[in-house]
């Protein structure tokens, strides 16, 4: 693809993203592949992010929509932490089981290095002196916690390193964050994952290892105009490919002012006051959305009166 239809692309950031997964019809392995090109991109306009931070973000957001989606349970969600005491700070993703996905970065001003043939160094943004946490939350108040050392801290290989390690599962990760080098914008982004199933073989896991090892970057495949189902054929190649869904996928941030009401009224009636700053305004930030969701003194007193109304009517 020419610079100037990429050009294009990102004149028109506001397409549609995707999240396809697929099976062998043998049962063997399954490949996922989303293009989230849109999603990497709001990423970067509500957080600010520099390079680096862009990438970093646009990955685990990626990945946290690809391992959401594999939740299989309508309620559920995942939310992905690396911190690997890099520049970076913590990098933090979290999807639903649709693939709508949010996240955010601790330092997203960070300093961006390359790697000698151009390459962002994400690795060294993020650090591998520290581990990737993934919670899976069903609903149910005890989410299941996952936990493995960073390998490199470049994310994609991270996630492979965690699912053998911690889940012993086969698994393959990829992700892409492609950049304009002049301005730093979202040009294209998109990951994949391709997993070895109970059912395989010795042979599928040559094949597997064969078909990845021609395959080219995920960016580089969407560039060609590739879509998500013909780069799930392609990590496939020599398989039937069945395809068990297709969905569009988001940045979604659920956060609300009722929701933060909700988490005020947890608090004490003088921590409830102490929130209002000298100018008598509370403001609640979410790290997700960078939304400032703000309470005057007198609304704050309302909390406070609804909660106390609340516990009359309980007692009653
Ligand atoms: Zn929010």
């Amino acid at each position: 693809m020419s610079n100037e239809n990429l050009q294009n692309d990102k004149n028109t950031a506001e397409r549609q993203d995707k999240l396809i997964r697929c099976i062998t019809s043998d049962g063997a392995v399954m490949a996922i592949a989303a293009d989230t090109s849109n999603i990497v991109y709001k990423g970067k306009k509500l957080h600010h992010t520099s390079p680096v931070a862009t990438a970093a973000l646009g990955r685990l957001l990626t990945a946290s929509s690809i391992m959401g989606v594999m939740l299989k349970q309508s309620n559920a969600a995942v939310t992905l932490r690396v911190n690997g005491g890099g520049a970076l700070g913590a990098v933090v993703a979290c999807a639903d089981s649709r693939g709508n996905c949010r996240g955010y970065v601790e330092h997203p001003q960070t300093e961006t290095t390359y790697y000698d043939n151009g390459k962002i160094n994400v690795g060294a943004g993020v650090g591998n002196d520290g581990v990737i946490n993934v919670m899976r939350d069903y609903g149910t108040g005890e989410p299941y916690v996952g936990v493995c050392p960073l390998f490199s801290g470049e994310i994609a290989e991270d996630i492979t390193s965690y699912y053998a390690v911690s889940e012993q599962i086969p698994t393959v990760c990829a992700l892409g964050v492609l950049l304009d080098k002049e301005d730093g914008e979202v040009l294209l982004a998109g990951g994949m994952l391709i997993q070895l199933l109970p059912g395989a073989s010795d042979s599928d896991i040559t094949r597997i290892e064969d078909n990845i090892k021609k395959l080219e970057p995920v960016t580089t495949m969407l560039a060609k105009g590739m879509s998500i189902l013909d780069i799930c054929k392609k990590a496939l190649e020599g398989y039937e490919v069945e395809v068990l869904d297709e969905q569009p996928i988001d940045y979604v941030c659920g956060c609300s002012r009722e929701r933060v009401i909700r988490a005020i009224s947890n608090l004490t009636d003088d921590e409830i006051r102490s929130l209002a700053d000298e100018k008598g305004y509370a403001v609640a930030n979410c790290h997700f959305c960078n939304k400032n969701h703000r309470f005057t003194k007198r609304q704050l007193e309302d909390i406070i009166q609804a909660r106390k109304d609340a516990a009359k009517l309980s007692d009653n």
